[in-house]
């Protein structure tokens, strides 16, 4: 087998703070991994002049993985839109071809209080959500504004975007869905809006077609109205997830609120062999970089990610997560989830005790 690289792109704010932390936990695991860093966002912008160097999407490129720490700081605010901090996060999912994006959403025991809802509604919370990142009404065509054709209005304007999936961007993310589902509990419920929206009825129908070649696993489907109300009614009785652009963005944050905390939250952006780009679902949390206080957890979960849907080395994975889950079993807390009364212990303390489970 030969040795497997990451690309490490820490980027600003607490983004080297975190992804330190996480790189400590790659050591520990001693496997046949190298790892190899450059600079991206604000932090290349410094040293380079745009947010995405070219030798940054090369190493992105020839990497079977990259781990991404955050990007972004008010200092950058006033840049022209393409030299934002951001751009180089968009810049990568479409240079790496990054269409699904997935998203864990478990609740701790030991952290059911941070969450929006009662303790017996998430306790032992594990659901996964996976979203399409490449089509939907975000990307379709034609849009924009244009006076209104009526003229009612001296000077109205009306403004129109196209929803739209073809049937290869359908296929491909349901492909995605199953597979992860069949690694799990064999249960996908596919999120849609097939009673108002035609591109939605297709979508439902394409999920219904790939379901064939997956008879082990369950498949449901919720339009998004009722999904949106049964994840804060009822969340453990979903297991996967699969939606689009749109209905993923937003259920995705909605389900992030049923953890309670920010700081645990990890996410993966898939291409179609296997590659990805992993990295926590907060920002760059200028706010508290630099202090020794950010909660390195969702990095290292993002780790735990990449080990298993990029390196095949499922079992490092599970490793890192039963790390996580004894950390904070043992009463280790950083501020963001600490509770009243509790003592907090700064990033590093925190990567200190993942090594020493490890
Ligand atoms: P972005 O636009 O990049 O998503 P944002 O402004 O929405 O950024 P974050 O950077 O995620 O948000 O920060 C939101 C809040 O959560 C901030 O107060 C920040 O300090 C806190 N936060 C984010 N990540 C962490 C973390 N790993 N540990 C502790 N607190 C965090
Ligand atoms: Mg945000």
């Amino acid at each position: 087998m030969t040795t497997k690289k990451i690309a490490v792109l820490a980027g600003d704010g607490i983004g080297p703070e975190i992804v330190a932390q996480a790189l400590r936990v790659v050591d520990a695991l001693e496997l046949d991994v190298t790892t190899e860093e450059a600079l991206v966002g604000g932090a290349a912008y410094d040293a380079y002049g745009h947010p995405l160097p070219p030798e940054t999407l090369a190493l992105a490129k020839v990497a079977d993985a990259v781990l991404f720490g955050a990007v972004g700081d008010w200092k950058y605010d006033k840049l022209e839109r393409r030299l934002r901090p951001e751009q180089a996060i968009l810049g990568l999912r479409k240079e790496l071809g990054l269409f699904a994006n997935l998203r864990p959403a478990i609740c701790y025991p030991e952290l059911t209080a941070a969450s929006s809802l009662k303790p017996e509604l998430v306790a032992g919370l594990d659901i996964l959500i996976i979203r399409e990142l490449t089509g939907d009404i975000y990307f379709g065509q034609p849009r924009g504004r244009r006076a209104a054709p009526d003229g009612a209005f001296a000077g109205a304007d009306e403004a129109f975007d196209t929803m739209r999936y073809t049937r290869p961007e359908i296929e491909r993310i349901a492909h995605v869905a199953f597979r992860a589902a069949r690694g799990r509990n064999k249960r996908l419920t596919s999120v849609d809006k097939a009673n108002v929206l035609e591109t939605f009825q297709f979508w439902k129908d394409v999920v219904t077609e790939v379901h064939a070649e997956y008879p082990d696993v369950t498949l449901d489907h919720l339009y998004v109205d009722n999904a949106a109300m049964q994840l804060v009614r009822a969340p453990k009785s979903f297991d996967v997830i699969v939606t689009g652009n749109m209905f993923g963005d937003i259920l995705s944050d909605e389900a992030a609120m049923l953890t309670g905390s920010i700081g645990m939250l990890p996410s993966a952006s898939l291409d179609s062999s296997g590659k990805g780009l992993y990295e926590p679902s907060h920002g760059s949390a200028p706010d508290i970089a630099g202090r020794d206080v950010a909660n390195p957890l969702a990095t290292i979960l993002s780790l735990a990610m990449l080990l298993r849907y990029s390196l095949d080395h499922a079992d490092a994975a599970n490793r890192v997560e039963a790390a996580v889950r004894e950390v904070l079993a043992s009463g280790h807390r950083t501020a963001d989830i600490a509770g009243s009364g509790e003592r907090a212990i700064g990033t590093r303390t925190m990567g200190d005790a993942v090594v020493a489970a490890l």
